[in-house]
């Protein structure tokens, strides 16, 4: 709460300089942009905040984990409850499994009272186990006769050849993920089957394969953890205090350690899923119906208007009508109107007369188009965003070339991936910003969000024409430090602004 505090306050602050310095600047022309050490005053505070909340290196709060160090720690996890409880690693894995790896909520109810925690769980059985002392016994699943020292049975007695157990516990893995909580295989006897017992009858595909659910399992029942949602990545994030986080994963993604998704950042998880789910949903398919499709008169199915012209004709029973009064068109005519206005529709709104139907569709089309709106923007920044992306290996070349020119080493020139880097992340953030705007609620907070939302909408354009000068404007100091320069002042307000949204922009929220 302290670091929000401080965090807020000095947003607005910063703000305030950031728009002084940005837009004293555009009159003055671009040449009179601060020096390092005018802007030190607030660079040094920011710098401090930054180092609070470190996102990414050692320090960052999380750690990644490749596919090896997942089991190393899943063991380890095990033996650690197995020491404090005194029990054997294969019981703590199934009670850990069971309660979903939150190891102190096990603890305690384990301290409160090991024995009927042991049965309901399945690490021990409710009765006497059955026992058969004869050496030849018939196996319950086959019904083949078989020497006992060729049979197998867990704490519960409940044998049956070894046979029988390899074919059960193959059909298991087979099955999925219940394998990894997989009872005996006596009818209705809820003894747990522990890991060794796969071991010792599995071939070895289905051991590794079983090994992959356990993962899963304990990667996705742990609150501390989270896979990354990149394409084909195989990495997941530990993040001890959990909550919302933005995770940069090594393969390069980013996403949201609350809600698992891409970052999404500066909106919150709820509204991000709303959006995302908007996006490709039924209800908005519905809404666009409504808005610009009427029922034929006639038959009733839905046309669709795709041309200014108020004439229609139902492609299914060719009746012919208006779309603004829904009359028959034969009814219709240059003393109407013609074909761009109808007289009737004016006259029967000026009394009044509004059908249901049109009313439905007004506020479909009013919400469409602002849905629309927004969306998109977003859409725009998404397409930025991966046209940027490939113009990187385009800058590359750039840079070795200016730096033919200019001489000097591959330092001087790499102003020029840094302007382009700077406004990806711009982008990444205004893209984002279209879903939080979206659902902001009109008001103060709304009106100093969309300001500052346009103010970076302005740098990021600015300094995404300025990287992509030609080479022999590149050239010149001047010009290279003016890049330079708006490069860094536009990453600050970006990340000043993306804070600042985060802990709320009014006194209220903050
Ligand atoms: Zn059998
Ligand atoms: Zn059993
Ligand atoms: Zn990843
Ligand atoms: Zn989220
Ligand atoms: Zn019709
Ligand atoms: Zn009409």
């Amino acid at each position: 709460a302290r670091i929000e505090a401080i965090g807020h306050c000095l947003f607005l602050n910063a703000k305030m300089s950031v728009s002084g310095i940005m837009e004293d600047s555009d009159d003055a022309g671009w040449d009179d942009l601060p020096e390092d050490d005018e802007m030190e005053t607030w660079n040094h505070d920011i710098d401090d905040i930054e180092a609070q909340i470190p996102r990414t290196g050692k320090d960052a709060p999380y750690t990644i984990m490749a596919p090896a160090d997942m089991q190393k720690k899943e063991r380890e996890r095990i033996s650690d409850v197995a020491e404090i409880l005194g029990i054997s690693p294969s019981e703590s894995a199934i009670l850990l499994r069971s309660f979903q790896w939150n190891q102190s909520e096990l603890i305690e109810r384990y301290v409160e009272g090991p024995g009927p925690l042991r049965i309901e769980l399945g690490v021990d059985c409710d009765s006497e186990p059955a026992s058969n002392s004869s050496r030849i016994i018939e196996c319950p699943q086959c019904y083949e006769d078989v020497d006992s020292s060729a049979s197998f049975h867990l704490q519960c007695g409940h044998q049956s050849c070894e046979r029988c157990w390899t074919d059960y516990l193959t059909e298991c893995v087979d099955q999925g993920s219940a394998s990894v909580l997989a009872r005996c295989n006596y009818y209705r006897c809820k003894l747990i089957v522990p890991d060794e017992v796969f071991e010792r009858f599995l071939d070895d595909h289905h051991i590794q394969r079983r090994r992959k659910f356990l993962i899963r399992s304990y990667i996705e029942g742990s609150k501390s953890l989270a896979w990354c949602p990149g394409a084909g990545c195989e990495f997941a994030a530990e993040y001890t205090q959990g909550g919302p986080l933005e995770i940069h994963c090594q393969c390069g993604t980013r996403f949201c350690f609350k809600c698992h998704e891409i970052s999404h950042r500066p909106a919150p998880c709820e509204w991000a899923t709303k959006w995302r789910v908007k996006g490709n949903s039924e209800a908005e398919n519905a809404t666009w119906i409504l808005a610009n499709t009427k029922a034929c008169l006639k038959c009733n199915v839905q046309i669709e208007k795709n041309q200014g012209c108020n004439h229609m004709i139902c492609r299914n029973c060719k009746h012919e009508f208006c779309w603004l009064c829904k009359g028959a068109w034969k009814d219709h005519g240059s003393a109407t109107g013609g074909y761009y206005k109808c007289n009737l529709y004016e006259e029967a709104q000026a009394k009044g007369q509004v059908t249901e139907e049109e009313k439905v569709a007004d506020k479909a089309k009013n919400e469409l188009q602002k849905y629309l709106h927004y969306f998109q923007r977003f859409d725009n920044h998404d397409k930025a965003i991966k046209y940027a992306k490939k113009t990187l290996k385009e800058c590359d070349d750039k840079m070795r070339e200016l730096q033919d020119i200019k001489g000097g080493g591959f330092n001087d020139v790499q102003f020029l991936i840094n302007a382009v880097k700077t406004v990806i992340e711009c982008r990444r953030l205004l893209k984002w910003t279209y879903c939080f705007g979206y659902y902001l609620e009109t008001g103060i907070e709304k009106y100093l969000f969309e300001r500052l939302q346009q103010d970076l909408e302005k740098y990021t354009e600015h300094l995404h024409e300025l990287s992509e000068k030609p080479i022999e404007d590149l050239i010149n100091d001047v010009m290279r430090s003016e890049i330079n320069n708006y490069t860094r002042v536009t990453e600050r307000f970006r990340e000043q602004m993306m804070n600042g949204i985060e802990t709320g922009l009014t006194d209220e929220a903050g």
